[in-house]
């Protein structure tokens, strides 16, 4: 059978977090900067069918595509690497694929066979894999967890078979590893990669190329040692080095031969790489001629994963302000008890990001105030513009106890509420909120059209009057109390198409002041920064 598209799967071994997410975007970058197209699918092996409801604590920030899935945050690497657009089909966990499977079995269609893990999980895990390689030269499969999990076994089955399947030429198995360096001995140990590699080994898997994490280059006769014993090809063994800047991966492993060797063993001709623009954003990136300060406040403060793509937007929004972003993550909390102007006091922006649930919301809720009446360049994103509105209408429109249905059902004026019946401009259809389902209500997620107004802070972003963002949320702007804020200075720069919904707010008379009900930071790519982000920090430097 003539398979056109070709497979890599990259797993990884000795340790969670050794960076698999960026070392699969990364390899796409640079098979992209060889003319292919690539996508790229996470396989999780968690039992939670997405990760929507997964702690950003625990599991990091849930990443939104056009489509409306919530996803694992490595989706958002790729997304920011790659011209790949991520769908619902790029990221499946083990929950999925067993619900499936299941329901199938529910419904009869295995005619009353015993139903497995072999063949018929593996199989629709096979099934899925495919899915996304219609018309791209490569899919690129990172394989979640590490190397000796229970979960994982199905996952490595089926890539296991799909070699055999698929043919020799076609697949490849990329390896992901640690290479300590051992301060007391002086030097670095390969054990720890031995015996991943032994253990995919033994599942059957031999991998092809092996990504060395560590902190050095390695040199050649540890490589060497490396190649013997793990059946690896010398060439085959790449320094993944430690870099200052996640953008500097595909660089690293281009110098270290890794995109000459793929292409090789995949039997693919290529033109050789087109790296000028990494290494252009790089240089830009790590030697700016200006600093500004960001404050982020918010709840999941103590991990900035749960953040990621808002830090990237963040840094993106430097580029072309030849700028370095340097970020100050305040916990909203602090703010309700502590002096605000002392904790915001070296901020030149403040940003407030999405989130969900009351914990801290007064503190964000402060920030703004903070930000409104001291001439702070303000960004609201989400959540945040929501408390941008609260704020306005407590302190400037004098509805004194205004605030979110979501946060104090018995508000007389709740700015922000549950809109149970909305016009959706995409399907033309109305859409009904089921208040009843779990966590209180559907939420709107995915791609949602927004018409901006003439003369405002978005359409100086933007330059463009009809734009398309991502969103994540239950609540809305409560359009009873839409003149009441506009004839006190809050201004509606952006609705849906048919005006119902409001999706940015702004205070003309303030330097820089937004809030947006989508979130912009999945869209922003670090070449091509989103213009919201470039405009606040632009704003945040007092241009
Ligand atoms: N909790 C708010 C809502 O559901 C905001 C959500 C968010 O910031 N993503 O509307």
């Amino acid at each position: 059978m003539d398979y056109k598209t070709k497979f890599i799967f990259v797993t990884g071994g000795v340790l969670s977090s050794l960076g698999k997410g960026l070392a699969s975007a990364s390899i796409g970058a640079l098979l992209e900067s060889r003319g292919l197209s690539v996508t790229i699918q996470k396989l999780d092996p968690y039992i939670n069918v997405d990760p929507g409801t997964m702690n950003p604590f625990q599991h990091g920030e849930v990443f939104v595509t056009d489509d409306g899935a919530e996803t694992d945050l490595d989706l958002g690497h790729y997304e920011r690497f790659t011209q790949a657009k991520m769908c619902m089909q790029n990221n499946f966990t083990s929950g999925k694929i067993y619900d499936a499977v299941i329901m199938k079995e529910r419904k009869g269609d295995y005619l009353g066979g015993t139903v497995q893990v072999i063949p018929h999980i593996t199989d629709e895990i096979k099934r899925r894999i495919r899915l996304v390689s219609d018309g791209v030269d490569i899919v690129i499969v990172e394989i979640g967890g590490t190397i000796g999990d229970i979960e994982s076994l199905p996952f490595l089955e089926a890539i296991r078979q799909f070699r055999a399947e698929t043919g020799k030429n076609n697949v490849l198995y990329i390896h992901l590893t640690l290479v300590p360096y051992i301060r007391t001995a002086g030097e670095v140990k390969t054990k720890p990669t031995q015996h991943s590699v032994k253990e995919l080994r033994g599942i059957g898997i031999q991998p092809d190329i092996l990504l060395c994490r560590s902190d050095r280059y390695l040199p050649k006769d540890i490589k060497a040692k490396i190649s013997l014993f793990c059946n690896v090809g010398v060439d085959a063994v790449i320094t993944a080095k430690d870099v200052e800047c996640i953008y500097e991966v595909p660089l690293i492993y281009h110098k270290e031969g890794l995109d000459n060797r793929i292409v090789e063993m995949l039997h693919i001709w290529t033109r050789a790489p087109r790296l000028e623009a990494w290494e252009e954003l790089v240089k830009k990136i790590k030697e700016p001629k200006f600093s500004v300060a960001i404050a982020i406040v918010g709840k999941y403060t103590d991990l900035t994963e749960s953040y990621k793509s808002l830090n990237e937007a963040l840094c993106h929004g430097g580029i072309l302000n030849d700028c370095r972003v340097d970020l100050m993550f305040i916990d909203s909390e602090k703010l309700e008890t502590g002096n605000c102007g002392q904790i915001l006091a070296g901020a030149n922006g403040i940003l407030v990001p999405g989130g969900f649930g009351s914990r801290g919301i007064e503190g964000k809720i402060l920030a703004v105030q903070y930000a409104r009446e001291n001439g702070v360049p303000f960004f609201g994103i989400c959540l945040g513009m929501q408390a941008a509105v609260i704020e306005f209408a407590r302190n400037v429109a004098g509805l004194e106890s205004a605030h979110s249905s979501e946060f104090d059902e018995r508000t007389p004026y709740p700015v922000i509420y549950l809109m149970t019946e909305w016009y959706d401009d995409k399907t033309g259809t109305t859409q009904l909120r089921d208040t009843t389902s779990d966590k209180g209500g559907t939420m709107r997620l995915g791609a949602y059209p927004c018409r901006i107004k003439p003369g405002t802070f978005a359409d100086k972003a933007y330059g463009v009057s009809d734009i398309s963002e991502r969103h994540r949320h239950r609540y809305e702007f409560n359009n009873t109390f839409l003149d009441q804020l506009e004839t006190k200075g809050l201004a509606v720069s952006g609705a849906s198409p048919s005006g119902e919904l409001v999706e940015i707010i702004e205070i003309s008379d303030h330097p820089w002041f937004l809030g947006c009900q989508f979130h912009p930071e999945f869209k922003s790519r670090p070449m091509d920064p989103h213009p919201l982000f470039t405009d606040f920090i632009k704003a945040s430097l007092g241009k």
